[in-house]
């Protein structure tokens, strides 16, 4: 059996050596394996730290990316140069436990399942913002989209090779991962794991990440904002109308002048819709703009293996 680990690292020279000592152990006792290092235009000394890695152990494979791509398209380049049967995505802080790698490879051999996806019983060192927006973006997601995305999932998971084929066959631009795998179908398996604290360094997504991470999810797999943009609209036109009535039945009756209170909240509040829907209209077409343009992914600066270079003595 070939496993591959697959970490996309931004920034995490200080806690790689634990990471790959981790990962080592827990990889232990496969036939094969391979580390898949993907260094995400990181501006510390990460690239030299994974190559470091790579001139050690020849399972450590690094990728540089030409620039900071951002998580999710670090994670895809990842994938793509991963040659394992089975995949293993782990997040290079150690925040996703590398020992579950047995009892997952166990899961998905007795149950015969595709993916076993780690859901999340407890979340330690992350503050009360991170975990509440967190969860309340799970459950939006639920109400929005049209798959099922199981809750309190990240992108730590094990997969097999037929799944990750069809993962990196989608050409999408704007990727949410786990929405993505949960889209593929067959047959997903959770396993309860604590989400332990960052080992080193500091998290890299604030909340315009978090953010941008939402609305790739909540737009890549739903079109419920724009239907909802359609009945704000009709809702909307049909108080317009009413008012269109009663504004003509009081020219008639010679009432008018008086109401600039009443004439400034509807132009406010119409002006305000029009302007949020418009936006609404503008993160899609955005969205399709880009992908029309067909770029690739991301561009790989080079890619180091352990096996190509000497080793130490
Ligand atoms: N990461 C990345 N590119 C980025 C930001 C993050 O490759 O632009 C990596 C990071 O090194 C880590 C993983 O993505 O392995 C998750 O990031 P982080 O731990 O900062 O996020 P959090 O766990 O706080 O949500
Ligand atoms: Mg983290």
């Amino acid at each position: 059996m070939f496993l591959s680990v697959v970490a996309p690292c931004f920034n995490e020279a200080a806690g790689l050596a634990e990471f790959h000592r981790r990962v080592s152990a827990a990889c232990g006792g496969l036939a094969s394996w391979e580390l898949i290092l993907v260094n995400d235009g990181s501006t510390d000394a990460t690239w030299d730290g994974m190559t470091g890695l790579a001139r050690r152990d020849p399972h450590v494979v690094c990728v540089n990316l030409a620039r900071n791509y951002g998580h999710q398209i670090a994670l895809t380049a990842g994938l793509r140069h991963c040659q394992g049967e089975y995949i293993l995505i782990l997040d290079a802080d150690l925040q996703d436990p590398p020992e579950l790698l047995d009892d997952m490879l166990r899961l998905m051999r007795e149950q015969d399942a595709d993916v076993v996806y780690g859901q999340r019983r407890a979340r330690t060192g992350e503050t009360w913002f991170k975990t509440q927006t967190a969860s309340l973006f799970y459950r939006l997601m639920r109400r929005l989209v049209d798959i099922e995305i199981p809750l309190d999932t990240g992108d730590f998971r094990l997969m097999n090779r037929r799944t990750a084929a069809v993962l990196n066959d989608m050409p999408e631009q704007h990727r949410f991962i786990r929405g993505m795998v949960s889209w593929i179908g067959l047959k997903q398996l959770p396993i309860l794991y604590d989400r332990d604290a960052r080992h080193a360094g500091e998290t890299n997504y604030p909340l315009h990440k978090m953010i941008r991470l939402a609305l790739d999810a909540i737009t890549g797999f739903s079109v419920i904002p724009l239907r909802l943009a359609s009945m704000t609209g009709t809702a909307i036109g049909g108080i317009g109308l009413l008012l269109l009535i009663y504004t003509i039945g009081g020219w008639m009756t010679g009432r008018v002048v008086e109401g600039w209170t009443s004439l400034m909240i509807v132009m406010l509040i119409l002006g305000g819709a029009q302007l949020l829907l418009l936006g609404i209209f503008g993160e899609y077409l955005g969205r399709l703009y880009l992908e029309s343009k067909r770029r690739p992914l991301f561009v790989v600066d080079r890619v180091v293996t352990g096996q190509t270079l000497p080793r130490d003595p």
